[in-house]
């Protein structure tokens, strides 16, 4: 199984060195987080120094879920955009949330645009030979909004729908309360990527492993049971780790193999 690094976890000023790091360290691919300064230049690094790529698709005032058309073309542009900007880069993946429901009483409606939108992104992704992720999300505890897909039911649902692949990211699991392996089970061959970190059970804290619950602690014994064969991608807080503690950690996780 291949471990690679979410470019979010290593902030908005990394040079090329630090994708020898990354590379060095034994990571054989990153994830592009398209709303950083330098996402694009992040690209060219990635590819100088071999690392594989794959991207986390932009979501910020993007709602695929959304009932305003006008807010709908755009996000459908802008992923688009950047679908074929990673093919360009010989990417694989693109990794991408399903928006959000402006209440929860709009939630079965909201649900039947998304399976239509699912369908229209992935015409396009299919195009250029890109793989859709679609990724689980923390539900929102006031059930003010609802954010697709928060269980995961609704998530293997669309995933099955549009026949496009699940990104499992273990720490919105352990937030949302779902048990890892009977999650990874369900999901079968549909799971594409697991993006990776620690927490306490309670909120999203992208903590390296071992720092929290120990939420990684027998995702790697599931995933080898379950002939999973893709991407484990870190997710890490940029904002409490250097990209040192990161390498660090995963020479210490190499040595133990
Ligand atoms: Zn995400």
């Amino acid at each position: 199984m291949e471990k690679w690094l979410s470019l979010w976890s290593i902030g908005q000023d990394g040079t090329l060195n630090d994708f020898q790091s990354i590379k060095n360290a034994g990571f054989a691919g990153i994830e592009i987080w398209a709303e950083q300064y330098r996402s694009r230049e992040y690209l060219d690094y990635a590819k100088q120094v071999g690392l594989k790529i794959g991207i986390h698709l932009p979501f910020h005032d993007l709602n695929l879920a959304t009932p305003d058309s006008v807010v709908y073309e755009r996000t459908f542009n802008v992923l688009t955009e950047w679908i074929e900007i990673l093919s360009q880069y010989g990417g694989q993946h693109a990794t991408f949330h399903g928006g959000y429901a402006w209440s929860s009483e709009e939630r079965d409606e909201t649900l039947v645009r998304v399976k239509k939108r699912l369908l229209q992104l992935d015409e396009k992704a299919k195009q250029h030979g890109i793989d859709l992720l679609l990724e689980n999300l923390i539900p929102d505890k006031l059930n003010y909004c609802h954010h697709i897909a928060s269980n995961v039911e609704e998530w293997l649902e669309l995933v099955h729908f549009a026949n496009i692949k699940a990104c499992l990211d273990i720490g919105h699991l352990a937030v949302m309360g779902n048990d890892l392996e009977e999650t990874i089970g369900k999901l079968g061959n549909s799971l594409g990527a697991v993006h990776l970190s620690d927490n306490d059970g309670k909120a999203d804290l992208h903590l390296l492993p071992g720092e929290g619950n120990d939420l990684a602690n027998a995702l790697y014994g599931y995933l080898t049971k379950y002939q999973f064969a893709g991407p484990v991608v870190y997710e890490i807080n940029p904002y409490k780790y250097s990209l040192k503690d990161i390498t660090d950690h995963l020479s210490k996780v190499e040595e133990n193999v």
